[in-house]
């Protein structure tokens, strides 16, 4: 969740548990249909780390459609023990009330001691007793609040990575959720998927495959796991027109000087280079899915002005949609993006995010 990390989230408002929708994540199947049973992970319950009572009403909601991956963006502290595992749980709670939020925002916590713990209310109650389409109505994602469940790792994961304990909790909990809720391990995602914000780090993003693997060996699926359902065009030297035009624009709002030409030429080349450097991607300097979703597609909304949301007013442009390319994500820009999204069996929910830039540059 890192609020105190990320780059640009805290100027679209807050997180709120009210803050509902989805980006129309084309779900994939549940690729566990014959699996081994993977055993209930020891989850220490909100009674156990002393957690203070919800300050309003934890609603159950589901099923749930995804599991997103966070880092606290805390400290990398070398105390594993059980005693510290609850103090953090304590002060995420302490932190979350501060944001005005009536619990803990994530469902679950994982400590570098490698320790599960409950994180809202009902969380561990979501997953028993026969209720397998339920789950507490967590605050850790806007728009993924209502379908997804957020897992919060201990830790500041932009270079380093979880520790083996830590990494072998995360991995349990997560095949146990993909049994109890029949999702797949295509199903996991992390936070930035969603959100413009550096979490879960680029280290741990960047083991999110392998997490996924993990997932699956534990699952006892012998198929690899499907690949996300999203399609991004690849671009590289050479490529031309307003996919190009919506790249560059994306390039510049990371900070690369490119003019904005349709043109890929050796400066573009240089300055998706540079991009992947800075993300630790493989430096080929083409424009395929790994940089779209790193993301190069950065989400924007309403209310923002900046060189990402004249890509998006480029791409609406092209699509057929009249907006002025200007920078500025004002309500002409909303009710395009929203008519774009309903005839393209998106939410119509005016964020541009992963799915619709996806949708956007097909
Ligand atoms: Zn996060």
């Amino acid at each position: 969740m890192d609020p105190a990390l990320t780059r640009r989230s805290l100027l679209v408002g807050a997180l709120g548990v009210g803050a509902v929708g989805g980006l129309g994540v084309a779900k994939a199947a549940p690729s566990n249909a014959a699996v081994t049973a993977v055993a209930r992970p020891s989850i220490a319950s909100c009674a156990a780390w002393g957690a203070r009572p919800a300050t309003g009403t934890v609603g159950m909601t589901g099923p749930p459609q995804k599991i997103l991956v966070h880092h606290t963006a805390s400290a990398n502290t070398t105390d594993y023990s059980q005693a510290a595992a609850y103090s953090l749980a304590r002060n995420i709670q302490s932190w979350h009330f501060a944001r005005g939020w009536i619990d803990s925002g994530q469902q679950f916590t994982i400590s570098r001691g490698g320790f599960t713990m409950e994180g809202r209310h009902r969380s561990v109650e979501g997953l028993g007793s026969g209720s397998s389409t339920v789950f507490p109505l967590g605050a850790h994602c806007t728009g993924q609040n209502s379908t997804s469940i957020g897992i919060e790792n201990e830790g500041t994961y932009t270079s380093a990575l979880p520790t083996s304990a830590q990494w072998d909790a995360l991995v349990a909990l997560c095949a146990y959720l993909c049994q109890t809720y029949g999702l797949g391990p295509a199903d996991i995602y992390g936070h930035r998927d969603f959100l413009d914000t550096e979490c879960p780090g680029d280290a741990l993003y960047a083991n999110l495959p392998q997490l996924r693997a993990d997932v699956a060996t534990r699952l006892g699926t012998t198929n690899p796991p499907p690949p996300p359902t999203r399609t991004w065009p690849t671009l590289k030297q050479g490529s031309s027109g307003f996919r190009v035009t919506a790249a560059q624009h994306l390039l510049r709002h990371s900070g690369r000087s490119v003019t904005a030409d349709g043109a890929f030429g050796p400066g573009t080349a240089a300055a998706v280079v540079s991009f992947q450097q800075a993300g630790g991607l493989t430096a080929d300097g083409v424009v395929g899915r790994a940089t779209w979703e790193a993301p190069l597609a950065v989400t924007c909304r309403q209310g923002q002005t900046s060189d990402a949301v004249r890509g998006v007013q480029s791409a609406l442009t092209a699509q057929g949609y009249a907006v002025t390319v200007d920078g500025v994500f004002g309500a002409g820009t909303a009710s395009a993006t929203q008519a774009f999204q309903t005839a393209h069996a998106l939410d119509a929910d005016a964020v541009v995010g992963p799915n619709t830039w996806s949708g956007l540059l097909a």
